[in-house]
């Protein structure tokens, strides 16, 4: 295996295959050999165009991120004309908290006992005088409740993906400066042009708790690394990714598509089912 580089998408990515609900031959291919990548889905798309007109963030390749297009190609003027709305307001949200930013698109990386962590920082900056980590969404799932990765005010702090983001980015900064780093979730909806929410992570409204949580925290998580980093070196050793073929995740899937994968399906397996005679 290259090197073992743990990000946010790596870990959540993880979880899936563990709990058996993402396929294990995919996950191997893309974030351990890196010889695939899934091609960005459109809700990824409007979320690049929003960073790009809100923090100026470019593509991986140093292009410009393009306008919103419809199915049939054109450039959406409905679309383009909400997420410039959002990324004004963005924009203004950012300069009315007081929040400095000093880099944005801030790539981190660094080096633990045999594995590496890699965070990519939309915004680090500082706000009252405190070093800040922002991270920026456009998102069709504001106010939601029950999908995974929703945004709702009340389910936020019972949501493992965003608190494990958060602490991942708190605990990788702190790791790197010894700062303890706020972290702020800036979410604009993706569905219209001005709902937003902005979200402090924290431990604790008392400062010193925050501070005491955190440094618990992060012991844990520096723990929880170590030991996943361990598990997923031991499964790539004994081939223990085990395929998970569905048809919809196989046909978007580049392992089907360029025909490297013996386990793809384009119609449904049969699934026995035993019945309970009532
Ligand atoms: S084609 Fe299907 S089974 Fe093969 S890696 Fe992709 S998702 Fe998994």
């Amino acid at each position: 295996m290259k090197t073992l580089r743990i990000s946010k998408s790596l870990l959540l990515a993880y979880d899936a295959v563990m709990m058996g609900e993402a396929c294990g031959v995919q996950f191997k291919s893309m974030y351990l050999d890196k010889t695939h990548r899934l091609d960005p889905t459109p809700a990824m798309m409007k979320g690049n165009r929003f960073e790009f007109l809100a923090l100026g963030i470019k593509n991986r390749d140093g292009s410009e991120p393009e306008p919103i297009k419809t199915s049939s190609g054109n450039v959406s003027k409905a679309e383009e004309e909400k997420v410039k709305a959002q990324a004004e307001r963005c924009k203004q949200a950012l300069e009315k908290h007081g929040f400095e930013i000093m880099g944005t698109d801030q790539k981190k990386v660094n080096d633990f006992d045999g594995f590496q962590i890699v965070s990519v920082l939309d915004a680090e900056g500082t706000k009252d005088g405190e070093p800040v980590i922002i991270d920026t969404k456009y998102s069709g799932l504001l106010y939601n409740k029950w999908e995974v990765m929703g945004w709702h005010p009340e389910k936020i702090a019972n949501n493992i993906f965003h608190q494990k983001q958060a602490l991942m980015y708190m605990f990788h900064m702190a790791h790197r400066t010894g700062k303890l780093y706020d972290f702020y979730y800036l979410v604009h909806s993706a569905t219209n042009d001005v709902e937003s929410e902005i979200f402090k992570m924290q431990f604790s409204d008392d400062p010193d708790m925050h501070q005491k949580m955190a440094k618990e925290q992060f012991q844990i998580f520096e723990r929880s690394l170590h030991s996943i980093a361990k598990t997923i070196r031991l499964q790539y050793d004994m081939d223990g990714f085990k395929a998970v073929p569905t048809v919809k995740g196989c046909m978007e899937c580049p392992l089907m598509a360029d025909g490297s994968c013996k386990h793809a399906i384009s119609v449904p397996e049969i699934t026995k089912v035993n019945m309970v005679i009532l």
